[in-house]
């Protein structure tokens, strides 16, 4: 269990102020000249060797994408840094406790990540619907700047660089890095093909790191603490502290910084408070918001929750939020619901997803009433495939996954629902109202 000495976020309950004069008493921006003074290249050798991979989903190797950026941007292209705080993954609320109780802390990684990858300014980019959180981290840059910290000559180190929030409109779609990079410039939220990946060409066509909230709020703790102190934690290849989001039928849902691959049954012991109605009583868990496939019980109970461990279970950690259901929940109903989810927030842009998800939402609702064909649970299954990984952004993935899933672990209750329905005075379907 990670102890109260080792956590980052030391005030992600909010039992303290926001404001910068409570953020410097907790050790944020506490000599951050200091910090830019171990140089560019070192910065981003640190944060390789302290083994951080990406904290949005994807788990790339934030020091290693920081690399790709050029080591001399030329004047009329300048590099930037854009910070994704668009957090709209059902289940996923981590970033936004960041933003409302501790924001200091990301806009010192702001400047530091910024200065490392030599970009002019940091961008974030931030949820629409987080009205509370915008006012915060708006008011908290002002207080940088106002103290030096940002703008000309950052820090007193002769850097200069600005940090410029923006709020987003409400498009899950636009926490896809491309589609949040056309967003910003003012455009229509959707992804661009890839590639040119943004380090060659990303905002305003300049080189650009996107990088997610808790990544970049997390590298001053590692350049104070040591890159070996970070990697002390977790198992090989999935260094460091996590912010795990636990929701769903647990006794106490709850934001938690743990260590990385921590057992899930530890961590739903010590922070969730148990499964409700007992171990027992667990039917199955979302490891990763809402995109990533379910983990049946038996399967996920002493599994490690990090990058590697869910992957061997054809899941994935994603955001770390973890949804937990017990035998109570309508399977097929839930998954049908996160169907409906990213049918309603496909950008169109490509036809696999554009019809897919739809498809697939309907399919699902039939099978959830049992109104379908056996047949249809392989057809179903087929397109999935046809969708994952035939689409410019991973929202066609995110489709598919929930329901390979379902039907990879819940194949029989699917069968069972159409074998009732189809027996003799089978109950008439229940149609879901679409919202
Ligand atoms: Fe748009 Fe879906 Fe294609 Fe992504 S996969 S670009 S959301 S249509």
């Amino acid at each position: 269990m990670l102890a109260d000495k080792d956590r980052i976020f030391t005030n992600v309950y909010g039992y303290q102020s926001w404001q910068i004069g409570a953020a410097m008493k907790r050790g944020d921006w506490d000599n951050t000249k200091k910090l830019l003074e171990i140089g560019q290249d070192d910065i981003i050798d640190r944060v390789k060797a302290s083994g951080l991979r990406g904290r949005g989903g994807a788990g790339f190797p934030t020091g290693v994408k920081w690399g790709f950026m050029p080591k001399e941007p030329k004047p009329d292209r300048p590099s930037f840094l854009v910070i994704n705080a668009d957090e709209s993954e059902p289940g996923s609320c981590k970033d936004r406790e960041i933003i409302r109780h501790d924001p200091h802390k990301l806009i010192e990684g702001a400047l530091v990540a910024g200065f490392a990858m030599r970009a002019r300014a940091a961008y974030i980019y931030i949820r629409g619907e987080f009205i509370r959180e915008a006012e915060n981290l708006f008011a908290a840059v002002a207080e940088a700047y106002d103290k030096g910290f940002l703008g000309k000559n950052a820090c007193g180190s002769g850097y200069d660089f600005d940090v410029f929030v923006h709020r987003g409109a409400g498009a899950y779609i636009c926490g896809e890095e491309t589609a949040m990079l056309e967003s910003l410039e003012g455009k229509k939220g959707q992804p661009r093909l890839k590639p040119p990946f943004p380090a060659g060409a990303g905002l305003y066509g300049c080189p650009t790191t996107v990088n997610n909230v808790e990544s970049i709020a997390v590298v001053p703790t590692i350049l104070r603490r040591g890159a070996e102190w970070f990697a002390s934690f977790g198992r090989e290849n999935n260094r460091g502290t996590k912010l795990f989001q636990l929701s769903g039928h647990i006794n106490t849902p709850c934001v938690v910084e743990e260590e990385m691959s921590i057992s899930f049954r530890e961590l739903i012991e010590r922070h969730g408070g148990g499964i409700r109605g007992g171990w027992d009583n667990l039917l199955a868990v979302i490891p990763g918001g809402s995109s990533v496939p379910l983990v049946p019980a038996e399967q996920i109970i002493d599994a490690p929750m990090d990058f590697d461990g869910l992957k061997e279970l054809k899941s994935g950690l994603g955001t770390a939020a973890v949804i937990v259901m017990d035998k109570s929940t309508d399977i097929v109903r839930a998954i049908s619901r996160i169907s409906y989810f990213y049918k309603h927030e496909s950008c169109g842009q490509c036809t696999p997803c554009r019809e897919g998800a739809g498809w697939m939402w309907r399919v699902m609702e039939r099978l959830r009433t049992g109104d379908a064909d056996v047949n249809e649970i392989d057809t179903l299954w087929e397109v999935t495939k046809q969708v994952e990984g035939h689409t410019i952004c991973a929202l066609g993935d995110a489709a598919a996954w929930p329901i390979q899933g379902l039907i990879r672990h819940f194949r029989p209750e699917l069968e069972r629902r159409i074998a009732e329905r189809q027996a003799p005075g089978g109950a008439e379907p229940m149609m879901e109202a679409a919202e």
